[in-house]
């Protein structure tokens, strides 16, 4: 039966009614104990929650939205399609036996406090993840290198269980509605074709196999040197997943160590830089934090984004952007409600430095987009294109952080300082982004075959044989430790990884049609680029899916190959 517009019309016009003051204040709830982290914004979060998933569980209604989801294609309107199609979705993401999602709930409530509180030792002392990751950016002990690693690996064991009986309950959830299990289901509500993803990490994989495997020699090489080793081990990487290199000693091509006057290690620059731990700065090579040393990262913000036309100063002002006590100390923006003027929020936890400047400019880059989307658009659609889109102009913006123009247009370094470290700069960002993709094809493969089978007893040794297979990580000698565990994602959140590599594919793609086609130039300098932003991917909110967001933003659809060539 061909559904009639106006009565689709009709229960959307109501349902936002109920949808629109529980969305506002379940993120009013989030900023609220974000920046106090009271017990009263505990509770008020929760019952936020409560509320918002409420508004999906009329199982009448969900089969009336499914309906109209089904038989979408014969309505006129696209955008009336297209409002049903993200509807089905918020619907469908929510729905299951009550029993079982109530405890899907809990156990991720569960799961969040055990990573929330445990501690791995260290010399017998309770030690927090920063310290652990300290020891892994800067000691020379091999010894007490192994023991952090381990340590940050300990709440593996902790919670595998919970984390197994999460995917149980999940795929229980899926298959009641017909999928295969939580992997597929999730990328299907995502809008995601499994075989297409599965074609762009293949693609991806081989792509990335030669040079990954000719950086991974010169890093370990430079390793065994510094470590004094015959094999490089997980703990000799300064990320105790090896999912970046930024930290790693000597992750430098030896002839541009060979530049730097200061020495190979540039051990010299790190006393320029206050405040900062001077033996990591050492291990580091390049100390890309002293360019940001003495400066004010918000106008440096502000700076960038009007170099685009793009104001940001209405955010700023709603922004909560240093460390204080009881305050989350990880950084994110949020849109609290979807009335025009956008009220558009970040919260960070600025140092003056590189992680902290590369953080503004990927926040912002969220908030620029969120805050561009065109307000005539009906309520549902006055969203982002999709997850991995919002990701690709965040990544895009944060990148600029390592990029030497970038850098020498906005931060007034001293050329001839800035000449010096140009190639390796390329070099680390370059490395990084090749580091993290062979680790997202780990977290891919692990993810997938986890859904297919979370009881399968040899998970370690499928973690470890892609480690081995994919990063060229070696295995401990008779490691038996449920070390996929310790990647919270796994457990809290599931079937996420594939949009950082979505976002890292569109940005690149982006970035080269912005610069060849629109600007003719660094995009980052041009008003030009910022209008473009605004009208072929901003301003159209959900109107299209990301796909087609990609395509009339780029002219083409997705593929690698732009990523692959800024590895090269
Ligand atoms: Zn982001």
């Amino acid at each position: 039966m061909t559904p009639s517009s106006a009565e689709i019309q009709n229960f959307i016009a109501s349902f936002e009614e109920r949808l629109a003051p529980a969305e506002k204040a379940s993120s009013e709830a989030w900023w609220r104990l974000a920046t106090t982290g009271t017990e009263e914004a505990k509770d008020e979060l929760v019952w936020a929650g409560m509320a918002y998933n409420q508004l999906f569980a009329d199982r009448e209604e969900y089969e009336l939205v499914k309906g109209w989801y089904e038989g979408r294609h014969a309505l006129e309107s696209s955008i009336l399609r297209r409002q049903v199609e993200i509807l089905y979705e918020t619907f469908a993401g929510r729905q299951g036996d009550e029993e079982t999602l109530r405890r899907v709930e809990e156990l991720e409530a569960e799961a969040n406090a055990i990573y929330g509180n445990h501690r791995g030792l260290v010399g017998g002392k309770e030690a927090s993840e920063n310290e652990l990751r300290q020891i892994l950016r800067a000691s020379d002990d091999s010894t007490l290198r192994r023991e952090a690693w381990e340590a940050s690996k300990s709440v593996g064991r902790k919670v595998e269980g919970v984390v197994r009986e999460l995917a149980r309950l999940r795929n229980e959830l899926a298959r009641a509605e017909g999928y295969e299990n939580h992997y597929v289901r999730s990328l299907v509500l995502q809008e995601i074709d499994v075989a297409d993803l599965a074609r762009i990490m293949d693609d991806l994989e081989i792509a990335t196999n030669a040079p990954f495997r000719s950086f991974k020699q010169e890093l370990d090489a430079g390793l065994r040197e510094r470590f004094e080793v015959e094999a490089v081990m997980p703990w000799h990487y300064s990320d105790p997943f090896f999912q970046s290199c930024k930290h790693d000693a000597l992750a430098l091509p030896r002839s541009a160590s060979r530049r730097d006057s200061g020495g190979a290690l540039g051990a010299d620059d790190s006393s320029l830089m206050p405040g900062s731990n001077s033996e990591a700065n050492a291990a580091v090579g390049l100390d890309v934090d002293r360019y940001f040393g003495d400066k004010d990262l918000e106008a440096l913000t502000r700076k960038t984004y009007d170099n685009l036309g793009l104001e940001v100063r209405d955010v700023l002002a709603k922004s909560d952007l240093y460390e204080r006590a009881g305050k989350d100390q990880h950084a994110f923006c949020l849109r609290v409600g979807r009335s025009y003027p956008y009220d558009v929020r970040v919260l960070a936890n600025i140092r003056p430095d590189s992680y902290w400047m590369d953080t503004m400019l990927h926040e912002f880059g969220h908030a620029v987009y969120d805050k561009h989307i065109d307000p005539n658009l009906p309520y549902l659609l006055r969203t982002v294109a999709h997850t991995s889109s919002t990701e690709a102009i965040a990544l895009m913006m944060g990148s600029l952080a390592n990029d030497p123009a970038w850098i020498s247009a906005v931060t007034q370094v001293p050329e001839g300082e800035l000449q010096r470290d140009r190639e390796r700069l390329l070099w680390s960002s370059r490395a990084d982004k090749l580091v993290f993709t062979r680790w997202a094809s780990v977290m891919y493969r692990f993810e997938k075959a986890f859904y297919e089978n979370p009881d399968r007893e040899d998970l370690t040794g499928l973690w470890w044989d892609l480690a081995e297979e994919i990063q060229l990580v070696d295995r401990p000698p008779e490691r038996e430790e449920p070390d996929w565990a310790a990647k919270i994602h796994i457990a809290i959140a599931p079937v996420y990884y594939h949009n950082y590599v979505l976002g890292h594919l569109t940005a690149a793609q982006l970035r080269n049609y912005l610069e060849k086609h629109v600007v003719g130039g660094p995009f980052f300098m041009s008003e030009l680029a910022g209008r473009y932003l605004l009208e072929a991917i901003f301003g159209s909110g959900a109107r299209d899916d990301w796909q087609t967001t990609v395509e009339r933003a780029t002219g083409e659809r997705l593929h690698p190959d732009y990523f692959v060539e800024s590895l090269g």
